[in-house]
């Protein structure tokens, strides 16, 4: 074994196999593998080798697209054959709401480029000749299917040893029965790992433990959430059906997925797979894989998976007529979300995480792909917020991430739908104020963690949603609280905002160099900046104030704060000139906004508000009711006359109860997050995460007025300058829909031209309730972003027609938030 490398893989199967793959082939060969026991040790060996390509998000749908592509390649480029069986994939339907998630998907397969079909029943019965279509009464009729021709399943651990071969071929180093047993820093600050086989010092490393992610974690100080849960599938004997239907001259059947009855079936030895995703399986390892537990598997738990085999048999009666062979039971990496942990360790540099697969056999390649990308270049390729590891946060606690992950495994095939808020584990993280939103009927959602009221039943209605991808129960009362706010006033509890304080000399010359914009100079002054990437792309959004002499407060969106708090501590110059603090949990924040929030606050405070004393875009110390230091900025993102009161927690409940006694005759009521991201819509307010991603710069989301090329070097600077050269690819735009009845965008839809080009892509949409017209934003080639272009957007797979709007179609000289 080497003893330094530029980089260390800490485990062997498919996923650290193809990290080292791929950091080969990105011309790094200073690289060494370790793996405790052999490769494909862990859960690889034991997978079933499905590689569906369907996904709801764009950047994991992005990774398993290229992970199909390459195992295709790989045989010719290795000389190892994979198994890989393109036969297919058909996803059923039994409802129209299971077809519209079906529908809302090809959206995204649309705009990555995944061929695909929706399919009628009869082109189902053509597909797979032993399928039962189902009468209504004993088995539920099959409405229509989606259908992808180009994925179908591989052998795990051929694949992993192709993957070894091209590594090897480009000079990696790979290293069996070696477990890494400690790590510590190294004075010049490399990694210093431990091994049963010797010492080995690296610059980087990787961790792809799989099921061993804790542990691992643990070794770097890291609480990683990722625990496996249980899953299980059954292998069958020769099925004398099928043999004949494929003696005949039948190709092999497509894998089959009846996702309403949460399994997946497939062709195995002319018998079959059948694996359910079943209710009841145990979250397992969650203080580590005891040392017992080698290429081990669990006792299978027929019970718990006869209703799906019962189910399986009604829509494929043949298989009743199979004896079970087999029963595998393996433990299988989750995280509260169910997507990967791929990109950099917080808090820690050179420490990189590939970790926490479920797909990991499908999302192998791309994630391979990306890390070695991110790693080698900087920055990865495509925008990974869905899977940066930095996307959860401190409250990932061991409960925590057990309730999740075994709520997530049971719900893999459930309908998912975009306002979709799952129950378990919850309420983890409240604002101080969460009962009293509770008794004004706060109908709650997740993120990062906290609870946040998504709208507000009224008095007689019940505060449940009913999920949809059309508008849905809680439509009408969002549309109250939207045009409340727009004609009165309301309040929003954005107390999960993600808040830095930073001091010292050096404050403003480094934020300047880490941001597009210009650091506000003068006390009071606020700016809007953006943190790009090297290639330009926007990192995060900031709103910065200057508070005093060396002293900022910046804010960005809640679910950042371990993203932007990581890169921001990174980044930290290492001459004390600076200090940053996460003050987060410390302070609270309500928006108070609308054209009679003056008159509101004016009762509270004796801090002047009227424009010439507090012009928009500026921010005070003020006393507010018996609160001090409260940070009273003019900033909002509805576009409203207002003011965003951030607060030391402990006034939180003073505060509220304040502000609504003072709005007592003012009309005074609640706007949740809908009734926000209606209203930002309207004012063509760009969200980071979803409109605001590393894939587009600020010229192309449109944010020109905040880029200040001529300040002096930032971070991106020279991507920008060779964009302008070279030219802007994509226009940001906010459109019109026409003839929406029931179903506004909601992002990731396909735009075309009126000849049926896909020209774009939508990254949000809704309905702006003020200008009572269905909305959407996105992208598109620049020669269809003028005001006025007809283009089309297809939603839930119908081609609608759309008109670009000016930018902020409401009040687009923002005469009310300057009034
Ligand atoms: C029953 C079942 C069926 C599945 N079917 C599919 C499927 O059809 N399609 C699909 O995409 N996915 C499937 N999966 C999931 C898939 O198996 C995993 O996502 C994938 O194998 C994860 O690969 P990995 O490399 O991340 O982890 P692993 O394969 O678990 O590899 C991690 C490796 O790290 C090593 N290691 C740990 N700690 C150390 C250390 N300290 N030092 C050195 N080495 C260490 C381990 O020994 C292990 O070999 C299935 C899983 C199960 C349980």
């Amino acid at each position: 074994m080497k003893t330094h490398a530029r980089v260390v893989v800490i485990g062997g199967g498919v996923v650290g196999v193809s990290t080292l793959y791929h950091l080969a082939l990105k011309g790094w060969s200073d690289i060494v593998l370790l793996e405790r026991a052999e490769l494909t040790a862990g859960s690889t060996w034991h997978a079933a080798g499905l590689l569906p390509l369907f996904n709801m998000s764009y950047t994991v749908g992005q990774l398993h697209k290229y992970s199909v592509d390459l195992y295709k390649r790989l045989p010719a480029e290795t000389g190892q054959d994979v198994s890989f069986h393109v036969t297919g994939n058909l996803r059923l339907a039994t409802c129209s709401e299971r077809m519209d998630e079906y529908q809302k998907y090809c959206g995204t397969a649309n705009t990555i480029g995944v061929p695909f079909k929706v399919i009628s029943p009869s082109e189902v019965r053509e597909l797979w000749p032993l399928i039962d279509l189902g009468d209504g009464a004993g088995t539920a009729k099959i409405v229509g299917a989606l259908y992808h021709p180009d994925d179908g399943h591989i052998a795990p651990a051929d694949l992993t040893m192709a993957l070894r071969k091209g590594a090897r071929a480009r000079g990696a180093e790979i290293n069996e029965q070696t477990e890494v047993t400690a790590v510590k820093r190294t004075p010049s600050g490399e990694w210093h790992l431990t091994t049963n086989l010797g010492e080995i010092i690296a610059e980087h490393v990787v961790c792809a433990t799989g099921n061993y992610a804790r542990q691992t974690g643990r070794m770097f100080g890291l609480n990683v959430p990722s625990i496996p849960v249980e899953h299980q599938y059954i292998v069958y004997d020769q099925s004398p059906e099928l043999k004949a239907y494929r003696q005949a001259g039948g190709r092999e059947l497509a894998v089959l997925r009846e996702s309403d009855q949460s399994y997946y079936l497939r062709e195995e030895r002319m018998g079959w797979i059948l694996g359910p995703y079943e209710a009841g399986a145990p979250a397992r390892f969650a203080d580590g894989v005891p040392d017992w537990f080698g290429k081990n598997l669990f006792e299978g738990d027929l019970d718990r998976l006869l209703p799906h085999v019962e189910a399986a048999q009604r829509r494929v009666p043949c298989l009743a007529n199979c004896g079970i062979k087999d029963i595998v039971n393996g433990p299988i990496a989750y995280t509260p979300d169910g997507s990967p942990l791929i990109g950099p360790a917080w808090g820690v540099r050179n420490l990189w995480l590939n970790e926490g697969h479920s797909f990991g056999i499908t999302a192998a390649g791309g994630s391979g792909w990306q890390l070695a990308e991110w790693l080698v270049e900087g920055e990865p390729g495509i925008d990974m917020l869905a899977v940066d590891p930095r996307r959860y946060g401190p409250y990932t606690s061991k409960r925590y991430v057990v309730q999740k992950n075994e709520e997530t495994y049971r719900n893999v095939f459930v309908i998912h739908f975009p306002d979709e808020e799952r129950k378990d584990a919850r309420p983890a993280k409240t604002s101080p104020v969460y009962d009293k939103l509770k008794r004004m009927g706060a109908v709650f959602g997740q993120r990062y963690g906290w609870e946040r009221a998504n709208w507000f039943a009224p008095p007689g209605v019940a505060p449940l949603d009913r999920w949809s991808f059309r508008r849905s129960n809680y439509f009408e009362h969002v549309g109250n609280e939207a045009l409340n706010l727009r004609r009165h006033v309301g309040v929003i509890d954005l107390t999960p905002f993600t808040k830095h304080e930073v001091w010292g000399p050096g404050a403003e010359a480094w934020l300047d160099g880490l941001v597009a914009n210009k650091v506000p100079t003068k006390i009071g002054r606020i700016a809007l900046c953006h943190a790009l990437t090297r290639r330009g792309g926007i990192r995060t959004e900031f709103t910065i104030t200057k508070i005093a002499d060396e002293h900022y407060y910046v804010v960005s969106a809640g679910a950042a704060e371990r993203y932007d708090s990581d890169y921001l501590l990174k980044q930290l110059p290492q001459d004390g000139s600076v200090t940053l603090h996460n003050i987060t949990m410390s302070r609270g924040c309500f928006v108070v906004a609308g054209p009679r929030s003056r008159e509101v606050l004016a009762k509270l405070t004796d801090t002047p508000l009227d424009n010439a004393s507090f012009p928009w875009l500026t921010g005070q110390v003020s006393e507010v009711g018996l609160a001090t230091e409260v940070y009273l900025l003019r900033v909002n993102f509805v576009g409203a006359l207002g003011w965003e009161l951030h607060f030391p927690i402990e006034y939180a409940h003073h505060l509220f109860d304040a502000i609504f006694a003072a709005g007592k005759d003012c009309n005074i009521a609640m706007a949740g997050m809908r009734a926000m991201e209606s209203l930002r819509l309207e004012k063509s307010y760009r969200m980071w995460g979803s409109d605001l991603t590393p894939d587009y710069t600020p010229y192309e989301a449109g944010l020109d007025r905040f880029v200040r090329l001529n300040k002096g070097p930032f971070v991106g600077k020279d991507a920008l300058e060779r964009q302008l050269a070279n030219g802007v690819p994509h226009r940001f735009i906010t459109f019109e829909i026409h003839g929406v009845k029931d179903a506004d965008p909601l992002g990731n839809e396909p735009l075309f031209d009126l000849d049926g080009n896909m020209v774009g892509r939508a990254t949000a949409g809704y309905y702006g309730h003020t200008l009572r017209k269905s909305l959407g934003l996105g992208y598109i080639k620049p020669e269809y972003a003028t005001v006025g272009t007809e283009i089309a957007i297809e939603i839930l797979g119908e081609r609608k027609r759309a008109t670009v709007l000016v930018d902020s179609p409401y009040d687009p000289d923002n005469k009310d938030l300057k009034a």
